[in-house]
């Protein structure tokens, strides 16, 4: 009799032990401290993240807790900036290094190039799995659009800062830095070009730029729009087209110099004087921030042609925050180039690196249209 039971009773356990299983959640099945869209890793396997810090008021503190535009700005170390959020532990692994520690209105184009090539150096290494990089809010964009055109790696790179000092009530750098390092952390950040996170936003460094002097959510990105948001979970909800990281045709590991390139602002009775100035300071290239579309008053245009003739490349963009700057054939035919929509200080940075490569007006101009 029990003999004749036996085979019934292992039948029955077996479609019980299938039973427990299929009713787990399909999350509980998956590998613990996995996202919904398995953007941490597990426990035991974290990623390797690493800390860039350059100062800004992310690292800021003041005596006053309640002041949050009076205060010295890269005054915290990367060490203060780790241990002020153990929770990062649980995601990555994370270490630091310090690059330096300014104001971001400091930034000049040797840091810009020593940081990228310490970006490039970790990420070439098996060791390094995504970088943050925390970085004052003011000049932040330009970092890291500076990121997204010489960086060599698909693996992630992301910039955060904070509009308050680490000192303040409601200081929101603790949280930009873990959900930095959480999308870092992330897979599916991987090959999207630098990102910029703040405010529980992910933008990309093409398009967001800082448009509030003091509130914590002023970065943002008005046509585009974000391209993810982090709510405990990373969730990505729009695609970069335009040409980033891998795809660019700038390599800066020998670089020793970037070309000088200043921004020349319109205005009413502005003056062809200014691109003299310029071009007497050495300048390669001027960005012209015109009303509206590029425009340009009659004398602003005058020295630019007479720029252009003395071999400087000129790109029109624009003072009103959007759009893109089209180009006009009135500007054409004197090889003043569109910054198609960039911003005057992102058209800066490309420009730099685009006459790394050529001062051909044409092929200039194609890199406005595909970066
Ligand atoms: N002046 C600071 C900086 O850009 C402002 C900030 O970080 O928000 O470094």
């Amino acid at each position: 009799m029990k003999k004749r039971l036996m085979p019934i009773v292992t039948f029955i356990t077996a479609l019980l032990l299938i039973a427990v299983g299929c009713s787990q959640s399909p999350q509980a099945k998956e590998a613990p401290h996995q996202t919904k869209n398995g953007s941490s890793s597990k426990k035991g396997n974290l990623p390797n993240i690493k800390i860039l810090a350059t100062g800004g008021t992310i690292a800021g503190a003041d005596k006053s807790k309640t002041s949050t535009t009076e205060y010295k700005a890269g005054a915290v170390g990367v060490d203060s900036l780790i241990q002020a959020v153990p929770e990062m532990e649980d995601i990555a692994h994370v270490s630091g290094e310090q690059i330096v520690n300014i104001d971001s209105q400091n930034m000049d184009n040797k840091t810009l190039l020593k940081l990228a090539k310490r970006v490039n150096e970790l990420l070439r290494s098996d060791d390094t799995d995504g970088i943050v990089i925390t970085h004052g809010t003011d000049t932040l964009e330009e970092t890291a659009y500076f990121l997204n055109l010489t960086v060599k790696s698909e693996k992630p790179v992301v910039v955060a800062g904070s509009m308050r000092p680490s000192t303040a009530i409601g200081a929101d750098g603790p949280s930009n830095l873990y959900n930095a390092v959480k999308v870092a952390a992330a897979p599916e950040a991987k090959g999207k070009g630098a990102l910029v996170v703040l405010n529980d936003r992910i933008g990309s460094a093409r398009y967001v730029t800082k448009t509030n002097t003091t509130a914590t959510d002023t970065f943002k990105s008005e046509e585009m729009g974000y391209i993810g948001t982090i709510a405990d979970d990373v969730y990505f909800n729009n695609i970069i087209t335009r040409k980033h990281t891998k795809d660019t045709d700038f390599n800066i590991a020998k670089l020793k110099k970037l070309p000088q390139v200043d921004i020349i602002y319109g205005y009413q009775n502005d003056g062809g004087y200014l691109f003299d100035a310029a071009a007497k300071a050495g300048a390669k290239g001027i960005v012209f921030a015109g009303a509206g579309n590029g425009s340009m008053s009659d004398t602003a245009k005058k020295g630019a042609v007479k720029a252009v003739k003395n071999g400087l490349a000129i790109v029109r963009s624009t003072r009103t925050g959007n759009g893109a700057v089209t180009p006009n054939r009135e500007f054409e035919k004197d090889r003043l180039l569109a910054s198609n929509s960039l911003n005057p200080q992102k058209a800066r940075i490309l420009l730099m690196l685009a006459l790394t490569k050529t001062d051909d007006p044409e092929r200039l101009q194609t890199y406005f249209n595909e970066y």
